[in-house]
């Protein structure tokens, strides 16, 4: 679960990095607990702006894991499923050849 205003406060986790992260958000809605009302995002693109690295918001959930464990096995598909769903909306570069990987990828 990520609220915008979290991203102020999180940091880009790649080895060494560190760096600010910017998000780009695709789908959304308002989430009510009790009586406070928040917005909660759906599907989102968070960007690192050092190192360039792309991670997914998927079902509400930051995918935020380390690049060898993204590259294989079901985290890699469910990543590339949200490349190919949101294609129109990422940049070309990270459709093409992102960090770690993108659609023309090995
Ligand atoms: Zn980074």
């Amino acid at each position: 679960m990520v609220k915008p205003w979290l991203m102020d406060l999180l940091i880009c986790p790649a080895k060494e990095c560190g760096g600010n992260l910017s998000i780009e958000i695709f789908e959304k809605h308002q989430e009510k607990i009790g009586e406070e009302s928040f917005e909660e995002i759906d599907e989102a693109l968070i960007i690192c702006q050092k190192c360039g690295r792309w991670y997914p918001v998927i079902d509400t959930i930051p995918c935020m894991l380390p690049d060898d464990l993204r590259m294989e096995g079901k985290q890699r598909i469910e990543e590339t499923r949200f490349l190919e769903r949101w294609k129109s909306r990422i940049p070309p570069g990270i459709i093409e050849e992102g960090i770690p990987f993108g659609l023309l990828s090995e």
